[in-house]
């Protein structure tokens, strides 16, 4: 057999992979398993999205090819989901990229001006994504910590000189995944300055912007005088209208960096299906209802977490948006053991947060995604089998 390119003998095993053979393992023994492992919603995509999917699949035009660079309709849609959202300005035709999920884009933004031997600068913990697409493209990360002291914000200020000449890229990601953490406007005002001091592209993630909890709303990183300058945003249907097999996104922002990623994607991928992309300008832009329905739903799941473990010896504060709760584990345990421990003894998932990157560990993630009865099935469980515990 032919041996694989090094590229992917370096990969790590992909952290969900890992996690789902211990789910197959526990099931095989017969153990009720919950998991609060994945982040991907449980509800339903909102009606009115389905119900023009179901008059869209049937118009032979969109059984073609579609644009490589998406629909000039749905990127005019994000222009103007984008006018709403704090008044940003973005031109539909330089400005705006349709994507097949924001994975794909932020796996693919790497090979736009990654070239062996580059640097990146990602959050650690952090999205793995960021470090694969940098390593698919031969480059290498440096990993910027985000210590709960800084309100997991990285501190560009211990950036070696040397590192942040070198650096091409910068992933960002608020409201984090996997800290659930938010940025604010001074933070961007301080990550835009950093970018055009050292000439670095800033690739922010927004993909948990509108889910914001007890009236918070994120700040956009294109809301920010001079994001565009410096950078772009990847965006989401996945999360705000629980759309994440539907694959739809996008990227948009500097003109420069959007053209760049879609030449990538027109010789590697043939654009997202076009009734997909009707369905979902009417997510952007038809009735937003949904959105409050769903965040009342990850509030309500958020007050159960934190509450359920403040019980038994955490000392947790609530956190303002994103669906997950990172927790620092008890003593005695390493992520990793605590996450073994709770699925042995409580039939639960929840993920290591060492899979995140090394200054993940000392902290496992629970994720708000599943029904509301089963988590706070899970937090009995755990309460059951864990009592008290020691920080
Ligand atoms: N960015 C972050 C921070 C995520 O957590 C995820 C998915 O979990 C994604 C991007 C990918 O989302 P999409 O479904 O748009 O590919």
């Amino acid at each position: 057999m032919v041996e694989l390119a090094n590229r992917i003998k370096a990969l790590p095993p992909y952290l969900f992979k890992r996690i789902d053979e211990k789910i197959a393992n526990a099931k095989a023994r017969g153990v009720d398993v919950i998991s609060l492992g994945i982040g991907d919603p449980d509800m339903p995509t909102p009606k009115h999205i389905i119900d023009t999917m179901a008059e869209e699949i049937y118009k032979p035009l969109h059984h073609q090819y579609p644009s490589y660079v998406g629909m000039y309709d749905f990127r005019a849609a994000v222009a103007e989901w984008y006018k709403r959202h704090g008044a940003v300005e973005l031109d539909p035709e330089k400005e705006i990229v349709t994507l097949i999920g924001s994975k794909e884009g932020i796996a693919h933004i790497s090979l736009c001006y990654i070239n062996p031997g580059d640097l990146a600068l990602v959050p650690d913990p952090g999205y793995p994504v960021y470090e694969i697409g940098c390593m698919l493209a031969g480059g290498t990360s440096y990993k910027m910590p985000l210590k709960e002291e800084n309100g997991f914000l990285p501190d560009f200020d211990l950036i070696p000189e040397d590192i942040a000449r070198k650096a091409k890229l910068m992933f960002l990601n608020y409201p984090n995944n996997p800290t659930s953490a938010v940025a604010d406007e001074a933070f961007y005002i301080k990550a835009i300055e950093y970018a055009k001091k050292y000439d670095i592209i800033i690739c922010h993630d927004g993909a948990y912007s509108e889910i914001g909890f007890d009236g918070y709303k994120p700040v956009s990183f294109l809301e920010i005088p001079g994001a565009k300058d410096v950078g772009i945003e990847f965006h989401s249907l996945s999360k705000t209208y629980n759309m994440t097999g539907w694959r739809i996104a996008w990227a948009a922002g500097n003109a420069e960096v959007i053209r760049a990623l879609g030449t990538v994607k027109s010789n590697i991928d043939s654009g997202a299906f076009q009734a997909i992309q009707v369905a979902a300008i009417n997510g952007l832009l038809g009735p937003q209802e949904c959105i409050g329905e769903v965040t009342k739903v990850y509030q309500e799941r958020r007050d159960i977490v934190i509450n359920s473990l403040n019980s038994i010896g955490w000392n947790l504060e609530k956190i303002k948006a994103a669906i997950y709760v990172w927790v620092p584990v008890p003593k005695g345990f390493t992520s990793e053991s605590f996450a073994e421990a709770v699925l042995e003894k409580a039939g639960v998932v929840i993920t290591p947060g060492n899979g995140y990157g090394e200054a993940g560990e000392g902290y496992v993630r629970f994720s708000l995604t599943v029904d509301t009865e089963r988590l706070k099935e899970a937090l009995q469980r755990i309460k059951d089998n864990f009592g008290h515990l020691e920080f």
